[in-house]
């Protein structure tokens, strides 16, 4: 599309790999690569076929520094809508900068983060469910996360947004019908049908909005803190669930005085996972503001693994611990832990204290038991990952609830016998939410936050 400038970067991630691509798009995408690129048959890349890769010396100030292959993308049909060069170099640090030099130095100016994927929207190539998936596609930690971001997946919400968005305009046209013209019966819908639509245009709402914590455990992960008592297995428990030494394990009671924090896939869901330190009072300076942290962590958790030692008896530390669980907002799991040694005392011992008690060995011990609770809590059975509409977006879900809330007032008017006018402006409103939610109505400021996600390059 015309009126942008012509952009460039480096689209693959920086280091040494094989190749790496550069991506010009813009009006003056295939000039700027004329100017830079000397394809070797003699003939100006502008003239090479729409898709064709051209193999070509690359030129800084006229001197040939790499070769590498073009490949010419002509408006709409590229990633950005626009017209686009893509020239692959080989793939170390420097030359990858160089060949960059050399396409600004053509008259390209460098790309801001997500630029190409801000023009593809611009352009409509992208809905901005599409843009927010491909954000989260390039942040994903997880095969989930990866589903989730899946073209089939925001194929699904897509449809489904749009679908609630174009029966909530059918029925407010049936209303404005009705408010224009009253004596004739132009409306499409009586009161009881308008009625019932809305009722299932909630429920359709409220199946998307419910998917949202499925969506949020898979992509964001779920605040989680690791807490008890010093030695209890805290750090093991991190460990394994990190896959690596990330945490220091010691026998010394106290070594874990920093709060580590790490995002890990467990199953279907992202943990983010704070390793804290050990629950105790304390005369040492230095751990008591350890654990400050750690009740200052477990008030914002949405998840509180509790480990108990169940090879030594229990302690006031244990007891305090498991008492202060009860005023939390989390899920709290105990985890009675060292399985492998004899056990001191039984988990029934907890029965009543807590949600959901687990027996395992975090030393090693399968933590299979862990991964399927967590599952089973924060995702619903009833939708699978990559295959249903899955909310996973804060912006979406901001958007779902307040499509909800002015439907239910409409619905509230219509059920109070309100005259017909005082539902339209609810209904108005909630067209307005769904509007911004499917990229049809949307403020500079919601773009520009999604787009500030992105890499340069992207
Ligand atoms: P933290 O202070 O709670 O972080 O405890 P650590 O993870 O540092 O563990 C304290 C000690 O208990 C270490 O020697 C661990 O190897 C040991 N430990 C942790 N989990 C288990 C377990 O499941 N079984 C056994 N036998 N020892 C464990």
């Amino acid at each position: 599309m015309s009126g942008y400038t012509t952009v460039a970067a480096i689209s693959t991630p920086p280091g040494k790999g094989g190749v790496a691509v550069i991506r010009i798009s813009g009006a003056d995408a295939f000039a700027v690569a004329d100017r830079m690129f000397k394809p070797k048959n003699g003939r100006p890349l502008s003239v090479s076929r729409i898709r064709e890769q051209v193999w070509g010396d690359i030129l800084l100030d006229g001197s040939p520094i790499d070769d590498g292959l073009a490949t010419r993308f002509a408006a709409p049909h590229s990633y950005t809508g626009e017209d686009t060069v893509e020239i692959s170099c080989h793939g170390g640090f420097l030359i990858t900068k160089m060949v960059l030099s050399a396409v600004l130095a053509a008259g390209a100016a460098p790309a801001t983060a997500g630029e190409f994927t801000r023009r593809a929207f611009l352009n409509g190539k992208l809905s901005l469910t599409d843009a927010e998936a491909i954000g989260n596609l390039l942040e994903a930690s997880s095969a989930a996360a990866v589903r989730l971001a899946s073209a089939r997946s925001r194929d699904k919400l897509s449809a489904a947004m749009d679908g609630i968005r174009e029966d909530t305009v059918a029925l407010m046209g049936s209303h404005f019908a009705r408010i224009d013209y009253p004596d004739e019966d132009l409306g499409d819908f009586t009161d009881a049908e308008t009625v019932a639509l809305l009722r299932s245009l909630l429920s359709r709402l409220d199946a998307l909005i419910d998917s949202y914590r499925t969506g949020r455990a898979v992509n964001e992960g779920i605040a989680t803190v690791i807490c008890g008592k010093p030695n209890a297995g805290k750090s093991t428990l991190y460990n394994r669930l990190v896959g690596e030494d990330a945490a220091i394990v010691t026998d010394i009671a106290g070594t874990t005085r920093d709060i580590l924090e790490r995002t890990v896939p467990l199953g279907q869901v992202l943990l983010r996972l704070s390793d804290t330190a050990g629950i105790r009072e304390t005369s040492d300076p230095v751990e008591r503001i350890g654990v400050e942290k750690t009740r200052e962590k477990m008030k914002d958790a949405e998840l509180v693994l509790a480990v108990l030692d169940t090879s030594r008896p229990m302690t006031e530390e244990d007891t305090s611990l498991l008492a202060s669980l009860s005023s939390l907002g989390a899920v709290t799991v105990a985890i009675c832990n060292k399985s492998d040694l004899p056990a001191a005392w039984d988990a029934s011992a907890l029965d009543g204290k807590v949600t959901h008690t687990l027996t395992l060995s975090a030393k090693d011990g399968a933590l299979t038991p862990l991964r399927t609770l967590v599952e089973s809590l924060f995702t619903s059975g009833e939708l699978t990952v990559g295959e249903d509409a899955i909310v996973s977006s804060a912006r979406q879900h901001a958007g779902l609830l307040s499509a909800r809330e002015h439907l239910s007032l409409a619905l509230e008017a219509y059920l109070a016998g309100l005259p017909t006018d005082a539902a339209a402006s609810d209904i108005e409103r909630a067209i307005g939410a769904l509007g911004a939610l499917c990229g049809k109505s949307v403020s500079e400021a919601v773009v520009s936050d999604i787009f500030s996600r992105f890499c340069v390059g992207k």
